[in-house]
């Protein structure tokens, strides 16, 4: 005979209950002596937090145990992603337990073929005096370009001319899809008061 799948849990369904009253037990104690598996996240802390992948900014619960991550999942009180994420955001906490994760500023020096750990103290101030050393010897204040010129007999002519730029074409910055607003704006003034004009942005790189 061809069950389908509807017949099959009524058949099955009906055999337990059948086998419970024929055994003496009511359907309500049979329910009661089936097994649930312990929650995963029994006994864990819930911490939320926000995504730090994307400006989305999908809410997260992350349940801790034993000073371990061991659950992100999506908050389902968060009013932007109501408990769903992405696949990235669904797999934050392998963020967290990854023997790859780095965690301290690395360094390479020019010409040295390995990558060496280094306090964030130091890499910041490197960091500064690297952009203030570039910035310095590359500034320029004008820069020339060709431009059309109308003439008194009304024709046009292309024309060299100087401008006043004040930039610097030596330093780039790449922003982060996890900035916010503010975070940006601050950013842009920043950037823009050093002189820089190779401004992009990162999405999911
Ligand atoms: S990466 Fe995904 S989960 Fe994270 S904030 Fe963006 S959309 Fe939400």
């Amino acid at each position: 005979m061809a069950l389908s799948r509807r017949d099959f849990l009524k058949l099955s369904g009906g055999t337990a209950a059948a086998g419970a009253v024929g055994a003496g037990i009511t359907p309500q104690a049979a329910a009661a002596q089936v097994q649930v598996p312990e929650a995963r996240i029994k006994g864990a802390s819930e911490t939320k937090t926000i995504c730090p992948y994307c400006a989305v900014g999908c809410g997260i619960n992350v349940h801790t145990k034993d000073g371990k991550v061991i659950n992100a999942e999506g908050d389902p009180d968060h009013p932007i992603n109501e408990g769903t994420l992405c696949a990235k955001g669904a797999s934050l906490y392998q963020i967290v337990n990854n023997d790859k994760r780095v965690l301290k500023p690395m360094y390479r020096a020019a010409g040295a073929d390995q990558w060496k750990e280094v306090e964030w103290d130091w890499a910041l101030d490197e960091i500064a005096k690297k952009i203030k050393d570039t910035r310095d010897r590359t500034f320029k204040f004008l820069s020339k370009s060709k431009v059309k010129e109308k003439q008194p007999d009304g024709t046009e002519k292309e024309v060299e001319k100087e401008f006043t730029v004040n930039r610097t074409d030596a330093i780039a910055h790449v922003g982060s899809a996890a900035l916010d607003n503010e975070e940006c704006y601050v950013l842009q003034k920043w950037l823009r008061s050093l002189g820089l004009v190779y401004i992009e942005h990162q999405a999911r790189i």
